[in-house]
């Protein structure tokens, strides 16, 4: 596991480096993704860290349950509810670059 100190998307939740931040509470903060793939993508982002999917415990049930509640509310305040994509990266080979786990919202095709 990697030192949270040096986590991206830890430094991004601390405000000690910069993001476009779109929504905050105390469990989440969502942005957007700096190389984005599509018209709208963003990050929806855990304040906690965890490494990955494979790290879920138990008691992070209800938080990736409302995780995905979060993302339906800002699918639809983003204008894309007819149509998106949620993606976790899991693992080097699954494609993760960044070990804190982040569920991507992917959409906004014409
Ligand atoms: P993943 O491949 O699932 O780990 O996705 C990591 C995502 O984070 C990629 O789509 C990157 O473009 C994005 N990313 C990396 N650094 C930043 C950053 N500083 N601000 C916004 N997005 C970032
Ligand atoms: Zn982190």
């Amino acid at each position: 596991m990697i030192n949270m100190g040096e986590c991206i998307f830890c430094k991004i939740i601390n405000k000690e480096q910069s993001a476009d931040i779109i929504y905050e509470d105390n469990v989440f903060v969502v942005f957007k993704d700096i190389n984005p793939s599509a018209p709208t993508h963003l990050l929806l982002v855990p304040k906690k860290h965890i490494s990955s999917v494979n790290d879920l415990k138990p008691e992070d049930k209800k938080m990736i349950g409302d995780l995905f509640l979060l993302a339906k509310k800002i699918a639809a305040q983003q204008g894309i509810s007819d149509g998106y994509k949620l993606v976790f990266n899991v693992g080097k080979k699954g494609g993760q670059i960044v070990d804190h786990i982040h569920l991507h919202l992917i959409g906004g095709w014409k």
